[in-house]
């Protein structure tokens, strides 16, 4: 007997063997997956409360998005168009927030996330509390951290520093959707002080830290000056304060030399690749290279959550035409980035990332039935170059189904987005309040 019984679908396992199976069932019992296989042989060993006959879908591990911003779902389409956006906008907005407001943009983050696959976001943010409680409402497992900025962004100080501690101690074992870690903004919003401070924390707590690491000139000016403390960039000053290594998971990396290139690779320091935030700012990053000098790479939407399945696309895309080798970043590279590599970042390698008995059940139903999926052929590029983020059929987070046929299965999917307006109009309107500058940015990127 199990609770579930996905069969006859082509299943990409993401295990250790790479298998495939082309005519293939899941058997899941609890939250866990009980069994994989043959659709033959799991049919004929177990029955099911549920089954879901997918006749012709693609059954992946759902994606870990390893960055994101789910709440920015309301201001990332803001100033598109604009230098130097996240001083310019976001923090001058982000100043508005209250808590409120950032839960119900986090529900349609969520649903966003999920729609479109994603079953775990790496999320960095301020006001996490509201967030944590947003996923679990929608039941999309979070990888989450309150964000921790020592002066320069819209929400700094003390005071944040020690909910980014508490954050942790609340939610450590808490709930199985939420897994708790320290979010420090970036090497140049963070002092060095904090950050030594915030490893031994880590440390003690047995937490990874997610944060941003050389994303803008800015950062590495200030690093290279007074701040840095002769540190000669932000790669080096986490080198200095020890904050390199396995349990960091690094988002962007732009601004990088060779020397820093190596540390990142000899410390094993997990870096995330956020291709389609990069191409529409003007920017890029040696993902490739990166990949190539041993280090894990990881794929982040940065911002909204987005559509994954665009986002390996735009990866591929991106660094094909930085290194012209149509070869760089596979399919099946950027699968595992998304899958079982980042259940590795993330230290979950023994319950995520992969369909294999025993993992947490987090899985997720992709259609073929379309022309543009067709005719079938290798699985794994046809996720990658053929698939559209509204093909996911169904996610299913925790053994739970959250995501049926297209749709949310714990919410109204009209509610969430009304709820989305809501906050996003009562956060535009407290921002021009607070900054008039503010009002030809908005107004800009919303004609009426
Ligand atoms: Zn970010």
């Amino acid at each position: 007997m199990c609770d579930i019984l996905i069969k006859n679908a082509y299943v990409v396992t993401m295990d250790p063997a790479g298998r495939v199976i082309q005519d293939g069932a899941i058997a899941i019992e609890g939250n866990r997956i009980l069994d994989v296989g043959p659709s033959k042989e799991i049919s004929a060993s177990y029955n099911a409360r549920e089954e879901i006959d997918t006749h012709d879908m693609i059954a992946l591990p759902g994606f870990i998005n390893a960055h994101t911003h789910i709440a920015m779902c309301v201001i990332s389409r803001i100033g598109r168009e604009l230098k130097d956006r996240l001083y310019r906008v976001y923090w001058p907005m982000e100043r508005a927030w209250i808590p409120e407001d950032c839960y119900k943009a986090s529900l349609m983050g969520a649903a966003e996330a999920l729609l479109f696959g994603t079953t775990c976001i790496v999320d960095h943010y301020f006001f996490m509390e509201e967030i944590a409680k947003a996923t679990i409402e929608l039941g999309i497992r979070g990888f989450l951290g309150h964000t921790i900025m020592t002066e320069d962004g819209p929400w700094v100080g003390r005071a944040e520093f020690e909910e980014g501690v508490n954050f942790v101690k609340r939610w450590k074992g808490k709930h199985p959707l939420v897994i708790p870690c320290l979010a420090p903004h970036a090497p140049d919003t963070v002092s060095p002080g904090w950050l030594m401070e915030l490893k031994e924390i880590a440390n003690e707590q047995n937490v990874k830290i997610h944060m941003h690491l050389s994303q803008s000139m800015r950062e590495v000016r200030k690093v290279k000056g007074p701040w840095g403390r002769g540190a000669r960039s932000p790669v080096d000053l986490l080198h200095r304060l020890k904050v390199l290594g396995p349990d960091l998971i690094a988002a962007h990396c732009i601004y990088i030399d060779e020397y820093d290139l190596k540390l990142l690779s000899q410390t094993g320091t997990n870096v995330v690749y956020c291709p389609s935030t990069y191409a529409l700012g003007g920017t890029y990053a040696s993902a490739d290279k990166m990949m190539k000098s041993g280090i894990r790479v990881l794929i982040g939407t940065d911002a909204r959550p987005a559509d994954m399945i665009g986002e390996l696309r735009a990866a591929a895309m991106t660094q094909r035409q930085l290194t012209g080798d149509p070869s760089a970043m596979s399919s099946k590279d950027l699968l595992r980035m998304a899958t079982i590599e980042a259940a590795k970042a993330l230290g979950l390698e023994d319950k995520l990332g992969s369909i294999e008995r025993g993992k947490l059940a987090d899985l997720i139903l992709v259609s073929m039935k379309k022309p543009h999926m067709n005719p079938r052929f290798d699985p794994c590029a046809n996720i990658v170059y053929n698939a559209l983020g509204s093909d996911v059929d169904t996610a299913i987070v925790d053994g739970k189904v959250v995501v049926r046929q297209g749709s949310l299965t714990r919410c109204d999917m009209g509610s969430v987005v009304k709820l989305g307006r809501e906050a996003a109009e009562a956060l535009t309107q407290r921002a021009i309040e607070i900054d008039s500058n503010l009002r030809q940015l908005i107004e800009g990127s919303h004609p009426p």
